[in-house]
């Protein structure tokens, strides 16, 4: 019997001990399993809580509850909320020590890398070896920032995308360019420094984007997006463009077109031949914009490979994964154009963020920005309801989906997805489960119970390992313990 079916079967019959069974795939060796590899439970963290609060007590608890053995932190970060510190005067950067020879080529100086919020504080230095007796493996979570503070912008902006009308942006929907040298080197960089300079579990890398195209016709989870930023048209990209045959002047105007079907239809003006013919008009006559949505997607996923590489050739045995933007999720067209199976030959592991409770909202934000573009000719009740369809999913109607958030099926259907998008490859499937993402008001909350089915759900649906998800500092004790409960059920603890 495989490990996966194994697990399955585990999720069938409820309480069945894994004892006496291969050990499930993972290099960790935790205290309590003497020998055996365990399954990875992994808890993202911000930083501020491994400076203030005392680790003994927190790695215990997280223990006890719900037998974390692996640490995502979010150590590089110019966002305040990931960091965890107040936004006034933030600075933010590698709350580790950046050490200066991995930062070659790149225009980002020592100034710029340093968080300086704790006095400098290496925080992987501190948390290291007390994670490590608590059986709990530390991995750097790098995830891409959606904003830049005032505080480091002037060589940080160097390397972020320029939009269609030559415009350089400085936060979502755009961000740092993937072709630009300069970012390429900061991230290699990044993660050598972290390979090489800290006995780590492994790392995950991040970025919560799509390419323009979504962008500009407002199919993102993300609301209000203005359609004329569309990115990326910065030399290195417009180079790249044109060495694959792209004509880049077209390009370029063919989302100009695509901007103005948007404005329109934001206006209300309705298209003569309704809004999908319209939408699908401007494919027709701008192939050029599909073909640079993807050479924005495939230049994502070079980088991402270029990571793996970098970290393999420095230790085999660190395993290199990556976090998928729940926009995924809602979002047919996405789903596309992020095909895990792009991804299988340089992943170990891979995160769909699969948060079900706080789905319910951001799918009906998404069904509102599909709407107002691509689906228009339907109402937002029947959007919903063909996105539903054409996702495969079993869900609560418009009207309702904000109350009732998304079910624990969501999660089984959406691991079983991306368990088959890499089959014949050894990557394994953590789902980021939903433990208190925050939610709009009027919105569903996460319970022991509820949170328990999600956990059950992402296994059975082929799960090998679980993140959850998406900061212990935003859990509910008893939310936390309702995991642990079921990771307790199925034996995987
Ligand atoms: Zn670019």
């Amino acid at each position: 019997m495989n490990r996966r079916k194994f697990i399955q079967l585990g999720v069938i019959g409820a309480g069945a001990s894994l004892a006496g069974v291969d050990p499930l795939r993972s290099d960790p060796v935790a205290p309590s399993t003497a020998g055996k590899s365990p399954v990875t439970v992994a808890m993202p963290i911000s930083v501020a809580p491994l400076v203030q609060r005392d680790l003994d007590v927190m790695f215990d608890d997280m223990r006890t509850r719900a037998g974390v053995n692996a640490l995502f932190i979010f150590i590089y970060s110019h966002e305040p909320h990931r960091a965890g510190v107040e936004a006034e005067g933030f600075h933010g950067g590698n709350y580790a020590r950046p050490h200066m020879e991995f930062y070659r080529d790149t225009p980002l100086t020592l100034a710029d890398m340093s968080a300086p919020e704790f006095n400098n504080m290496d925080v992987l230095e501190r948390v290291i070896p007390v994670a490590k007796k608590h059986g709990i493996r530390v991995f750097p979570f790098i995830l891409e920032d959606n904003s830049l503070p005032e505080a480091v912008k002037a060589n940080w902006e160097t390397l972020y995308e320029v939009d269609h009308h030559g415009q350089r942006t400085s936060g979502h929907p755009g961000g740092p360019c993937f072709n630009n040298p300069g970012y390429q080197n900061f991230t290699l960089g990044l993660v050598e420094d972290y390979a090489r300079s800290y006995d780590i579990g492994g790392l995950m890398w991040g970025s919560e984007r799509q390419g323009g195209l979504l962008n500009t016709l407002g199919l993102s989870q993300s609301s209000g997006i203005d359609p004329g930023r569309t990115t990326c048209f910065c030399e290195f990209c417009q180079k790249k463009g044109a060495e694959r045959g792209i004509d880049v002047e077209r390009a370029q105007r063919g989302f100009g077109e695509v901007e103005t079907f948007v404005r329109n239809c934001r206006a209300g003006r309705q298209p003569r031949d309704g809004y999908f013919a319209e939408f699908w008009r401007l494919l027709l006559k701008n192939p050029e914009v599909l073909a640079w949505e993807n050479l924005w997607a495939t230049s994502r996923h070079e980088l991402q490979a270029s990571v793996y590489r970098k970290v393999k050739a420095i230790n085999p045995a660190l395993q290199v994964g990556w976090h998928v933007w729940q926009n995924v999720s809602f979002s047919p067209f996405q789903r596309a154009e992020e095909n895990l199976a792009d991804l299988a030959e340089c992943s170990d592991f891979i995160r769909p963020a699969l948060y079900n409770n706080v789905a319910g909202g951001r799918f009906k934000v998404f069904a509102k920005g599909a709407q107002a573009s691509v689906f228009g000719d339907l109402t937002p009740e029947a959007t919903v309801e063909v996105l539903t369809r054409q996702l495969n999913y079993n869900e609560a109607p418009y009207d309702r989906l904000a109350e009732t958030g998304f079910s624990a099926e969501y999660v089984a259907r959406e691991t079983r997805r991306s368990v088959a998008a890499v089959t014949g490859h050894p990557v394994q499937m953590w789902p980021g489960v939903d433990i208190d993402v925050p939610v709009g008001a009027g919105e569903s909350h996460c319970t022991p119970d509820g949170v328990a089915a999600a956990v059950k759900a992402a296994f059975q649906g082929g799960a090998e390992g679980i993140i959850l998800s998406r900061n212990y500092v935003e859990m509910k004790p008893e939310n936390l313990s309702g995991a642990g409960k079921a990771l307790r059920e199925l034996g995987v603890i």
